[in-house]
């Protein structure tokens, strides 16, 4: 989500007349969008900021703008905490950045605007996107559960969803504009158009995508373990167009926890929606977050985190230090699990999930599989392309006059825990 924000950013000031600068310090205005999702972004900002005085102290017109949710959370503390930002924007004040900008021309003194609601949709602003094959497309902003260990819901709002003729006819246009992946965003796709008239759309919104000419990938992130349903399922099995490939957020293998974190659906439920997804869509691959640390996990929890990791088989998850967000009920909650405690369990999960993920890799071996070229000049081996398979697998081929946005069929030659390697079929 933050990703698609930058890229609005970035179009915004486009179409104001800027140009990119190729770094910092050539620049006359840098714009920081910020991500509070755990504690390492905030100390980050400071510290940026920080190095970022120094540059304005040698060259005072440089101008310094702040945006994203980090923002939206602390408001005018980053202004007393660092005076020397001239504007302060928060998240649902993407589309006034030009105009702040200008109002700090003119009034000589900081300019900021935090707003409590969705007005404008970011993706009715203009972006720049970072590939021209790929496009991001939100579904919904915000969220309305209220996870215990998540600041989304106060700095992103209640989820508010867009029409779905309107999601449809922007995908649409980035078709014709030569995109041929889109990545559906909302914090819980699977309640998609809820608050619209009352019922979930986001079944009818992959089936209505299908039908779009010209486009060849549809993922999406985030489906809710406890609002999925089977109508999705259908859906992604029966469509050309979605990827078979499923990010679907575990969190926590032990009931007790789930039940902590306020997920409101338990471990059997989960792994029962893995087996009907998997025989629904053979081949398809799965990923997951999963926290380590919560208030109160005990070994025995954690334990059943790295049993539910053995039995979900994930191709790869994304594992997460719990960090204490403040304002969250989470924090206020007993039983902090000691630093160095969470730390060795949280190398013990990944050992598990990269011996997992490498036995999943490793029977791609001498597949075969259409990749789509992402990166051209990867920086570790320049006679190497990146590309993705539809199961979302990063995958190494020989470069060979390959562009951005090509499909290639390869067969793969070797596997590891992060990537494969493949040669073209
Ligand atoms: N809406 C998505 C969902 O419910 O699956 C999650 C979006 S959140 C931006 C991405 C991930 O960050 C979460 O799935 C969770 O694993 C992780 N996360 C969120 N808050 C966290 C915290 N306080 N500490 C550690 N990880 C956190
Ligand atoms: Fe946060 Fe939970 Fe909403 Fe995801 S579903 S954004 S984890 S509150």
């Amino acid at each position: 989500m933050n990703e698609h924000d930058s890229e609005r950013i970035a179009g915004l000031l486009e179409s104001e007349g800027y140009t990119k600068a190729d770094d910092a310090e050539g620049a006359d205005l840098v714009v920081l969008n910020t991500c509070a999702i755990r504690e390492n972004a905030d100390k980050r900002l400071y510290g940026t900021l920080g190095q970022l005085k120094r540059s304005k102290d040698r060259r005072p017109e440089l101008r310094i703008a702040v945006g994203g949710c980090l923002v939206q959370k602390d408001k005018h503390l980053v202004l007393s905490k660092a005076p020397w930002v001239d504007v302060a924007f928060g998240t649902f004040a993407v589309g006034e950045l030009p105009a702040l900008l200008e109002r700090r021309e003119r009034s000589g003194v900081a300019a900021f605007e935090f707003r409590e609601q969705t007005e404008v949709f970011p993706s009715a602003l203009p972006a720049r996107r970072n590939d021209p094959f790929h496009a991001w497309v939100a579904v919904s902003v915000g969220c309305d559960n209220a996870c215990t260990f998540c600041i989304v819901p106060s700095v992103r709002g209640p989820q508010v969803s867009r029409r779905m003729g309107e999601i449809l006819e922007e995908v649409r246009d980035l078709v014709d504009d030569g995109v041929v992946e889109v990545t559906l965003l909302g914090q819980n796709v699977n309640t998609y158009g809820r608050d619209l008239d009352g019922r979930p759309l986001f079944a009818e919104l992959l089936r209505a995508l299908d039908d779009i000419a010209g486009l060849r990938r549809v993922r999406f992130t985030s489906p809710h373990p406890h609002d999925f349903t089977p109508d999705v399922i259908d859906a992604m099995a029966s469509s050309a167009v979605v990827c078979e490939h499923i990010h679907f957020p575990m969190q926590s293998g032990s009931d007790r926890v789930l039940k902590q974190m306020r997920r409101s659906y338990r471990i059997d439920r989960y792994l029962g929606w893995l087996e009907r997804i998997r025989q629904a869509i053979p081949g398809i691959a799965v990923s997951t977050d999963i926290i380590v640390g919560f208030p109160g996990e005990t070994e025995d929890d954690f334990a059943d985190t790295i049993r539910a990791v053995e039995a979900a088989r994930f191709d790869s998850a994304f594992t997460f230090l719990y960090s204490v967000r403040p304002g969250t009920q989470a924090a206020s909650m007993e039983g902090a699990v000691e630093p160095g405690v969470a730390q060795e369990r949280y190398e013990r999960l990944v050992e598990c999930q990269e011996r997992i993920s490498l036995e999943r890799n490793l029977s791609t071996v001498g597949r075969r599989f259409e990749v789509l070229v992402e990166e051209v000049s990867s920086r570790k081996d320049p006679h190497k392309v990146t590309a993705r398979t539809r199961t979302n697998k990063l995958v190494h081929v020989p470069a060979e006059a390959r562009s951005t946005g090509e499909f290639v069929d390869v067969v793969v030659t070797e596997a590891h825990p992060h990537h494969l390697d493949a040669l073209p079929a």
